[in-house]
């Protein structure tokens, strides 16, 4: 069999002219875990031109969703940004990462830093009921530039509060906190800053961020994972990866050149 499936766009969604959702067709032998990402990508000269992409859509659902950037020069979304329903994308079949709830230690609250599309494989941590049989509390803190790049707030605000089999998890454990950095909103500044300062705690009436009783998971720049990294392990807290759980577990959100 081969490494890839060749899946069908069924929608595509414009959040703003870097950022896009689409929707596919799943191959119902794909296995993943809410977290993971996979390669993805398109037939470029008869060659699969491929990039790791996280999974926003849950693993219990029919078809996939994927959120992402558009790169000017990019490769893959200088192409990819034009697909339209119907076209076909390849979608690998190994699954894999490390922002799983299972490599992550039990704790009281789950805290989900991301930056960008590092939101992405949030979506589908976050609307797996194990996540709530695991934790009392899970904080979404979601971090970009403008207040346009706030993709799936509506759905977040709106939509999962009121959904028919988790709604009532969602509306009593999820906190959702978006914060903007370059234009005025309710929540303003870095991540790093929030958690540096416990504004963002202070915000939410939680105690400040400790490795006794919250677990984290990050994703985002290569840049903001070493920062966080920083500030996490100066407060106590170890990561884990797929071998050993731990405090923390990281994955980047896009490689730098
Ligand atoms: C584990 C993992 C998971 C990923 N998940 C996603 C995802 O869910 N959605 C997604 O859009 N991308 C994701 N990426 C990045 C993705 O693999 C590609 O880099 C991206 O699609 C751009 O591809 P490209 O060929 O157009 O440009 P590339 O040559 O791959 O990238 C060019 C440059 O664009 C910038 N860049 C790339 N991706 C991003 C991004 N997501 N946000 C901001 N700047 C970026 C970087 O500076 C990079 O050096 C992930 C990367 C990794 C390692």
């Amino acid at each position: 069999m081969s490494a890839f499936s060749e899946e069908r766009v069924l929608s595509v969604h414009h959040w703003t002219d870097r950022l896009f959702t689409f929707t596919t067709t799943r191959d119902q032998a794909l296995r993943f875990s809410n977290g993971h990402f996979t390669m993805i990508g398109l037939k470029v000269n008869d060659k699969p031109l491929l990039r790791a992409y996280s999974i926003v859509s849950p693993n219990y659902e029919e078809n996939l969703e994927f959120l992402s950037i558009k790169v000017e020069e990019g490769p893959l979304t200088s192409r990819l940004q034009h697909i339209q329903v119907g076209d076909t994308v390849i979608v690998g079949r190994k699954p894999t990462g490390t922002l799983l709830i299972d490599y992550t230690l039990p704790g009281k609250r789950l805290y989900l830093f991301g930056t960008g599309t590092g939101l992405a494989p949030f979506m589908s941590v976050i609307r797996d009921p194990e996540t709530y049989e695991k934790f009392e509390k899970v904080v979404l803190v979601h971090g970009v530039r403008q207040v346009d790049e706030l993709a799936y707030h509506d759905v977040l605000v709106d939509h999962l509060p009121n959904h028919e089999l988790l709604g009532e998890m969602i509306e009593k454990q999820l906190i959702y906190y978006p914060t903007v950095t370059r234009e005025e909103f309710r929540n303003m500044g870095r991540i790093t800053e929030l958690i540096e300062t416990n504004k963002l705690t202070d915000d939410l009436g939680l105690p400040d961020l400790n490795p006794g009783e919250d677990r984290v998971m990050l994703c985002g720049s290569p840049g903001l994972l070493v920062d966080m990294k920083e500030i996490l392990e100066r407060r106590g807290f170890r990561e884990g990866n797929t071998s050993t759980p731990g405090d923390y577990v990281v994955e980047r959100a896009f490689a730098d050149k």
